[in-house]
């Protein structure tokens, strides 16, 4: 079965490190959008899907009532296999019970809350719309309202991160009744307010080394904590790993709808516009789809699978492709086998923990 995602392209405000496609201020285009996620879904009509992710953006700033009508619409296009996994992005300065209750009627059964960091100071410095309370006692709030499936994000290399206050971070975050955790570290993309801000010297460029060693007191910490790394930056307590995000990784089917979302079908990826207006006139597509070729395919599933701590099944490989894996890789994963950074194992090949450091670098040979 698919997977589903629907991208709700809408934010208080932009985070100043953001450069996802995501507008502030629109409210008045709410309707408008979901009428047209609407009518993009009613090209899917009768799809099966077993996951479902609402992402943005920031999903959480529709209002109660816009929920339940894009949660009806979802379950009157698609066939929505029992036990589905149903996300939805929240930002703490968005949520409240009618909100949560919203959803919870509408079939969403997890929550992905992007706190960021515990310490005000450094939520300030990224232009989030929230303080660590509101974090702190939102994730409570979701609980407290029936949610056993959230999920938090946090960043790591944040301006004014110390050491210690991202250790509080994590603290903070572990004594939270949670499932999952996304741990990213800040990329200082070209464009954002963020960028300008490091260009100016106003914050000290993130060091590498230290990002390195935050990275392995994450997985320690989290893993004494129950909560085990199964993909470069996430950890789960076994069995609440994201099953939706699993799909991207072991390249299975999904669709995408809405604003600038991707779908992956038969064998070809389609990208939607990141034109709203040309969204709103009901022009999806941005281009013609991409056909992937046999190469395409297998470099993607080593480059995607790899990024799992589980790596690359042999026997999934052949299934798939009709040929080994060691026919068609065999140099590189020999040599990488030989420089340490890659380990066989139970017919798996995957990254060694030297390796997870230099994931880009290995991953990208195979594509
Ligand atoms: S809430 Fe998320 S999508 Fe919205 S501006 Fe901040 S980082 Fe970007």
């Amino acid at each position: 079965m698919k997977g589903l995602y629907i991208h709700i392209p809408f934010c208080v405000k932009k985070c100043e490190y953001c450069d996802f496609v995501s507008f502030s201020g629109m409210e008045r285009e709410h309707d408008g959008y979901i009428d047209a996620l609407i009518s993009e879904m009613s090209e899917y009509r009768g799809a099966a899907i077993d996951t479902i992710f609402i992402g943005g953006g920031t999903p959480s700033v529709l209002a109660p009532y816009r929920i339940s009508r894009l949660c009806a619409a979802v379950a009157a296009n698609f066939k929505i296999a029992d036990g589905c996994e149903w996300t939805m992005e929240a930002n703490p300065g968005t949520l409240t019970r009618e909100k949560l209750k919203a959803m919870l009627n509408g079939g969403i059964n997890r929550l992905s809350i992007g706190v960021q960091s515990f310490n005000d100071t450094e939520l300030r410095a990224a232009g989030r719309i929230h303080d660590a309370k509101t974090a702190y006692d939102t994730v409570l709030l979701a609980a407290g309202c029936g949610f056993n499936n959230i999920s938090i994000d946090l960043m790591a290399s944040l301006p004014y991160q110390t050491d210690d206050s991202f250790r509080t971070s994590l603290n903070r975050a572990v004594s939270l009744p949670i499932k999952h955790i996304s741990v990213y570290s800040l990329i200082v993309e070209d464009g954002t307010p963020i960028k300008e801000k490091y260009d100016r010297g106003i914050y000290n460029a993130p060091d590498e080394d230290n990002d390195r060693r935050l990275y392995h007191y994450t997985a320690a910490f989290l893993k004494e904590c129950g909560l085990l790394r199964y993909e470069i930056s996430n950890y789960a307590i076994p069995g609440c790993e994201s099953r939706h995000n699993m799909k991207y990784w072991d390249c299975d089917e999904y669709i995408g709808v809405g604003i600038a979302a991707a779908s992956y079908i038969d064998g070809a990826r389609y990208s939607n516009t990141d034109s709203f207006s040309q969204y709103m006139s009901g022009n999806y597509r941005s281009g013609e789809r991409e056909i992937l070729t046999e190469d395409d395919k297998t470099g993607e599933f080593m480059m995607l699978g790899l990024r799992k701590t589980a790596g690359v099944s042999e026997a999934e490989f052949k299934r798939r492709f009709g040929c080994d894996i060691s026919d068609k890789y065999g140099g590189l994963l020999g040599k990488f086998i030989g420089l340490g950074v890659m380990e066989y194992d139970g017919g798996f090949y995957r990254l060694t923990e030297r390796g997870l450091d230099v994931a880009n670098s290995v991953m990208c040979e195979f594509v």
